[in-house]
Protein backbone atom coordinates (compact mmCIF):
# COMPACT_ATOMS: atom_id res chain seq x y z
CA UNK A 1 0.00 0.00 0.00
CA UNK A 2 1.12 3.32 -0.93
CA UNK A 3 2.56 5.44 1.86
CA UNK A 4 1.16 9.28 2.49
CA UNK A 5 3.56 11.30 1.80
CA UNK A 6 6.70 13.09 3.49
CA UNK A 7 4.59 16.45 4.15
CA UNK A 8 1.40 14.46 5.05
CA UNK A 9 3.35 12.91 8.13
CA UNK A 10 5.32 16.17 8.80
CA UNK A 11 1.88 17.62 9.38
CA UNK A 12 0.86 15.15 11.51
CA UNK A 13 3.94 15.34 13.88
CA UNK A 14 3.08 19.27 13.99
CA UNK A 15 -0.08 18.36 16.24
CA UNK A 16 -0.37 20.10 19.25
CA UNK A 17 -2.64 17.86 21.37
CA UNK A 18 -2.31 20.52 24.43
CA UNK A 19 -2.50 18.69 27.94
CA UNK A 20 -3.44 22.34 29.46
CA UNK A 21 -7.11 22.64 26.47
CA UNK A 22 -10.04 21.12 27.38
CA UNK A 23 -11.33 18.08 25.45
CA UNK A 24 -13.30 20.36 23.20
CA UNK A 25 -10.70 22.11 21.93
CA UNK A 26 -7.90 20.74 20.38
CA UNK A 27 -4.74 22.25 17.34
CA UNK A 28 -3.11 21.08 14.22
CA UNK A 29 -0.13 22.99 12.54
CA UNK A 30 -1.31 22.61 9.21
CA UNK A 31 1.79 24.09 7.06
CA UNK A 32 1.58 28.08 7.98
CA UNK A 33 -2.20 27.36 9.43
CA UNK A 34 -3.33 26.85 13.06
CA UNK A 35 -6.23 24.78 12.39
CA UNK A 36 -8.10 23.98 15.84
CA UNK A 37 -11.43 21.78 16.53
CA UNK A 38 -13.85 23.10 18.71
CA UNK A 39 -16.56 20.65 19.65
CA UNK A 40 -20.00 21.80 20.04
CA UNK A 41 -20.93 18.51 21.95
CA UNK A 42 -23.10 15.63 20.97
CA UNK A 43 -25.15 12.63 21.92
CA UNK A 44 -26.08 9.84 19.70
CA UNK A 45 -28.23 9.63 16.72
CA UNK A 46 -30.78 6.97 15.78
CA UNK A 47 -30.77 4.61 12.86
CA UNK A 48 -33.96 6.23 11.87
CA UNK A 49 -32.09 9.29 10.69
CA UNK A 50 -30.83 6.76 7.75
CA UNK A 51 -32.23 6.12 4.67
CA UNK A 52 -31.17 3.13 2.04
CA UNK A 53 -29.60 0.82 4.73
CA UNK A 54 -30.23 -2.73 4.47
CA UNK A 55 -31.46 -4.48 7.93
CA UNK A 56 -28.48 -6.54 7.11
CA UNK A 57 -25.85 -3.20 7.13
CA UNK A 58 -27.72 -1.68 10.07
CA UNK A 59 -27.05 -5.13 12.36
CA UNK A 60 -23.41 -5.33 10.81
CA UNK A 61 -22.81 -1.61 11.35
CA UNK A 62 -25.28 0.15 13.87
CA UNK A 63 -25.74 -2.99 15.75
CA UNK A 64 -27.22 -0.79 18.50
CA UNK A 65 -29.31 1.02 16.25
CA UNK A 66 -27.47 4.51 17.55
CA UNK A 67 -24.46 6.17 16.40
CA UNK A 68 -22.39 8.84 17.45
CA UNK A 69 -23.42 12.16 16.29
CA UNK A 70 -21.67 15.41 17.03
CA UNK A 71 -21.42 18.91 15.70
CA UNK A 72 -17.53 20.56 15.34
CA UNK A 73 -16.75 23.88 14.33
CA UNK A 74 -13.58 24.58 12.45
CA UNK A 75 -11.17 28.07 13.09
CA UNK A 76 -8.58 28.09 10.67
CA UNK A 77 -5.67 30.89 11.88
CA UNK A 78 -3.54 32.07 9.12
CA UNK A 79 -0.59 34.77 8.87
CA UNK A 80 -2.86 37.56 8.66
CA UNK A 81 -6.82 36.22 9.17
CA UNK A 82 -8.81 34.38 11.58
CA UNK A 83 -11.26 31.93 9.63
CA UNK A 84 -14.14 30.41 11.06
CA UNK A 85 -15.40 27.40 9.22
CA UNK A 86 -19.51 27.12 10.27
CA UNK A 87 -20.90 28.28 13.31
CA UNK A 88 -22.18 25.22 15.24
CA UNK A 89 -25.14 25.46 17.62
CA UNK A 90 -23.20 28.20 19.12
CA UNK A 91 -23.68 25.78 22.72
CA UNK A 92 -19.84 25.41 23.71
CA UNK A 93 -18.38 28.02 20.54
CA UNK A 94 -17.60 31.19 22.73
CA UNK A 95 -16.69 29.50 25.15
CA UNK A 96 -13.65 27.49 22.97
CA UNK A 97 -12.95 30.79 21.11
CA UNK A 98 -12.04 32.42 24.47
CA UNK A 99 -9.75 29.39 25.63
CA UNK A 100 -7.87 30.12 22.26
CA UNK A 101 -7.88 33.71 23.56
CA UNK A 102 -9.95 35.17 21.06
CA UNK A 103 -13.03 37.31 21.37
CA UNK A 104 -15.99 37.70 18.57
CA UNK A 105 -14.26 40.24 16.90
CA UNK A 106 -10.88 38.41 16.34
CA UNK A 107 -12.73 36.47 13.73
CA UNK A 108 -12.42 38.16 10.39
CA UNK A 109 -13.75 35.68 8.22
CA UNK A 110 -17.14 32.94 8.77
CA UNK A 111 -17.12 30.70 5.56
CA UNK A 112 -20.43 28.24 5.87
CA UNK A 113 -20.70 24.73 4.17
CA UNK A 114 -24.69 25.14 4.42
CA UNK A 115 -27.03 26.77 6.90
CA UNK A 116 -29.14 24.34 8.56
CA UNK A 117 -29.28 25.56 11.87
CA UNK A 118 -26.83 23.19 13.34
CA UNK A 119 -24.02 24.86 11.76
CA UNK A 120 -25.67 28.95 11.61
CA UNK A 121 -26.98 28.62 15.28
CA UNK A 122 -23.61 30.52 16.51
CA UNK A 123 -23.97 33.67 14.26
CA UNK A 124 -26.31 35.30 16.21
CA UNK A 125 -27.15 36.91 19.48
CA UNK A 126 -30.31 37.97 20.67
CA UNK A 127 -30.87 38.41 16.93
CA UNK A 128 -28.00 40.22 16.29
CA UNK A 129 -24.47 39.30 14.71
CA UNK A 130 -22.45 38.02 17.57
CA UNK A 131 -19.23 38.34 15.12
CA UNK A 132 -19.35 42.17 14.11
CA UNK A 133 -16.33 42.26 12.88
CA UNK A 134 -16.95 38.95 10.22
CA UNK A 135 -17.18 38.86 6.45
CA UNK A 136 -19.13 35.63 5.61
CA UNK A 137 -19.01 33.35 2.90
CA UNK A 138 -21.76 31.85 1.28
CA UNK A 139 -22.65 29.57 -2.23
CA UNK A 140 -24.60 31.07 -4.37
CA UNK A 141 -27.07 28.00 -4.72
CA UNK A 142 -26.79 27.83 -0.87
CA UNK A 143 -28.37 30.97 -0.77
CA UNK A 144 -30.66 31.48 -3.13
CA UNK A 145 -32.66 27.82 -1.87
CA UNK A 146 -32.68 29.03 1.83
CA UNK A 147 -33.76 32.90 0.74
CA UNK A 148 -36.94 31.56 -1.40
CA UNK A 149 -37.66 28.03 1.36
CA UNK A 150 -40.46 30.34 2.80
CA UNK A 151 -41.02 29.83 6.40
CA UNK A 152 -38.59 26.79 6.96
CA UNK A 153 -35.55 29.50 5.55
CA UNK A 154 -36.53 32.23 7.87
CA UNK A 155 -33.54 31.28 9.92
CA UNK A 156 -31.57 31.66 7.67
CA UNK A 157 -33.16 34.96 6.57
CA UNK A 158 -32.70 36.62 9.92
CA UNK A 159 -28.49 35.55 9.46
CA UNK A 160 -28.74 37.23 6.26
CA UNK A 161 -30.16 40.44 7.61
CA UNK A 162 -27.99 40.43 10.44
CA UNK A 163 -24.60 40.07 8.01
CA UNK A 164 -26.50 42.04 4.98
CA UNK A 165 -23.66 44.09 4.08
CA UNK A 166 -21.00 41.55 4.86
CA UNK A 167 -22.14 38.74 2.79
CA UNK A 168 -19.99 37.03 -0.63
CA UNK A 169 -21.76 34.84 -2.42
CA UNK A 170 -19.53 32.48 -4.58
CA UNK A 171 -19.04 29.21 -6.87
CA UNK A 172 -17.89 26.77 -5.12
CA UNK A 173 -15.52 24.57 -7.88
CA UNK A 174 -15.35 20.74 -8.23
CA UNK A 175 -12.18 19.28 -6.31
CA UNK A 176 -10.45 17.51 -9.56
CA UNK A 177 -10.51 20.55 -11.44
CA UNK A 178 -9.51 23.04 -8.95
CA UNK A 179 -7.96 25.91 -9.73
CA UNK A 180 -8.76 29.91 -8.12
CA UNK A 181 -8.50 30.23 -4.14
CA UNK A 182 -11.59 31.59 -2.75
CA UNK A 183 -9.44 32.52 0.03
CA UNK A 184 -5.46 32.64 0.08
CA UNK A 185 -4.82 28.93 0.65
CA UNK A 186 -8.57 27.99 0.82
CA UNK A 187 -10.41 26.42 -2.02
CA UNK A 188 -14.23 26.03 -2.08
CA UNK A 189 -15.14 22.46 -3.05
CA UNK A 190 -18.97 21.78 -4.59
CA UNK A 191 -20.24 18.92 -2.12
CA UNK A 192 -23.96 19.01 -3.42
CA UNK A 193 -26.54 17.08 -2.18
CA UNK A 194 -27.40 17.44 1.78
CA UNK A 195 -28.47 20.98 0.58
CA UNK A 196 -28.09 22.46 -2.78
CA UNK A 197 -25.38 24.40 -2.31
CA UNK A 198 -23.33 22.56 0.26
CA UNK A 199 -19.94 23.42 0.30
CA UNK A 200 -16.42 21.95 1.62
CA UNK A 201 -13.56 23.65 1.95
CA UNK A 202 -9.86 22.45 1.35
CA UNK A 203 -7.15 24.26 3.00
CA UNK A 204 -3.61 23.97 1.52
CA UNK A 205 -0.58 25.64 3.44
CA UNK A 206 3.32 24.33 2.22
CA UNK A 207 1.70 21.55 0.27
CA UNK A 208 0.30 20.09 3.34
CA UNK A 209 -3.85 19.84 2.16
CA UNK A 210 -6.97 19.49 4.61
CA UNK A 211 -10.49 19.12 3.24
CA UNK A 212 -13.10 20.19 6.00
CA UNK A 213 -16.12 18.30 4.47
CA UNK A 214 -19.14 19.96 6.15
CA UNK A 215 -21.86 17.08 6.11
CA UNK A 216 -21.06 14.94 3.57
CA UNK A 217 -21.04 12.45 6.49
CA UNK A 218 -23.17 12.14 9.50
CA UNK A 219 -23.28 8.33 10.52
CA UNK A 220 -19.58 7.38 10.26
CA UNK A 221 -20.03 3.79 11.08
CA UNK A 222 -22.17 2.98 8.04
CA UNK A 223 -21.78 5.58 6.11
CA UNK A 224 -17.98 5.18 6.04
CA UNK A 225 -18.18 1.53 4.37
CA UNK A 226 -21.68 2.18 2.83
CA UNK A 227 -21.89 5.50 1.18
CA UNK A 228 -24.84 4.87 -0.49
CA UNK A 229 -26.77 5.29 2.65
CA UNK A 230 -28.34 8.57 3.06
CA UNK A 231 -29.80 11.11 5.42
CA UNK A 232 -33.75 11.90 6.31
CA UNK A 233 -32.14 15.45 5.70
CA UNK A 234 -30.62 15.54 2.60
CA UNK A 235 -31.95 17.84 0.09
CA UNK A 236 -31.50 15.63 -2.52
CA UNK A 237 -30.29 12.01 -1.18
CA UNK A 238 -28.96 10.82 -4.36
CA UNK A 239 -26.75 13.79 -5.20
CA UNK A 240 -25.43 13.78 -1.73
CA UNK A 241 -24.40 9.76 -2.36
CA UNK A 242 -22.78 11.18 -5.34
CA UNK A 243 -20.78 14.12 -3.33
CA UNK A 244 -19.59 11.42 -0.79
CA UNK A 245 -18.44 8.78 -2.87
CA UNK A 246 -16.34 11.37 -5.01
CA UNK A 247 -15.11 13.30 -2.29
CA UNK A 248 -13.99 10.37 -0.56
CA UNK A 249 -12.43 8.79 -3.74
CA UNK A 250 -11.00 12.39 -4.08
CA UNK A 251 -9.23 12.19 -0.27
CA UNK A 252 -8.46 8.89 -0.53
CA UNK A 253 -6.20 9.15 -4.08
CA UNK A 254 -4.72 12.25 -3.31
CA UNK A 255 -3.61 11.45 0.30
CA UNK A 256 -5.25 14.55 1.70
CA UNK A 257 -6.20 14.74 5.77
CA UNK A 258 -10.02 14.89 6.16
CA UNK A 259 -12.61 16.28 8.34
CA UNK A 260 -15.97 17.19 8.99
CA UNK A 261 -18.26 18.84 11.20
CA UNK A 262 -20.80 15.70 12.20
CA UNK A 263 -17.33 13.45 12.56
CA UNK A 264 -16.37 12.58 16.45
CA UNK A 265 -14.29 14.45 17.95
CA UNK A 266 -11.30 15.11 17.10
CA UNK A 267 -13.04 14.61 13.88
CA UNK A 268 -9.76 14.38 11.65
CA UNK A 269 -8.12 11.63 10.31
CA UNK A 270 -7.41 9.82 7.05
CA UNK A 271 -9.14 7.96 4.59
CA UNK A 272 -8.72 4.39 3.17
CA UNK A 273 -10.09 1.74 1.33
CA UNK A 274 -12.80 -0.84 3.52
CA UNK A 275 -11.62 -3.94 4.38
CA UNK A 276 -14.86 -5.38 2.88
CA UNK A 277 -16.59 -2.78 1.25
CA UNK A 278 -16.77 1.01 0.94
CA UNK A 279 -13.79 3.10 3.17
CA UNK A 280 -12.55 3.56 6.59
CA UNK A 281 -12.10 6.30 8.51
CA UNK A 282 -9.03 6.13 10.57
CA UNK A 283 -9.53 9.20 12.93
CA UNK A 284 -5.61 10.87 13.77
CA UNK A 285 -4.20 9.26 17.56
CA UNK A 286 -4.08 11.75 20.05
CA UNK A 287 -2.68 9.02 22.38
CA UNK A 288 1.04 9.17 21.69
CA UNK A 289 1.90 12.67 22.77
CA UNK A 290 2.94 14.05 19.47
ZN1 LIG B 1 -25.24 19.28 10.20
Amino acid sequence: MMKYSFLFLSAMLFLSASAQEPQTVITFQVGKFTVSVLSEGGGQGNSGLLKGATPEQLKKYLPNGTFPLETQVFLVRTPDKNIMIDAGHGKNLFKNLQTLGLGENQIQIILLTHLHGDHIGGLLRDGKKAFPNAEVYISQKEYDYWLNLGEKGAAARNVFDAYKDKIHLFEPVEAEKQTKDLLPGVKAIAAYGHTPGHTAYLLQSDDVKWLIWGDLTHSMPIQMPCPQVALSFDVDAEKAIQSRKYLLDYVLKNRIIAGGMHVPFPAVGTVSKGKTEGYAFAPICLCEGI
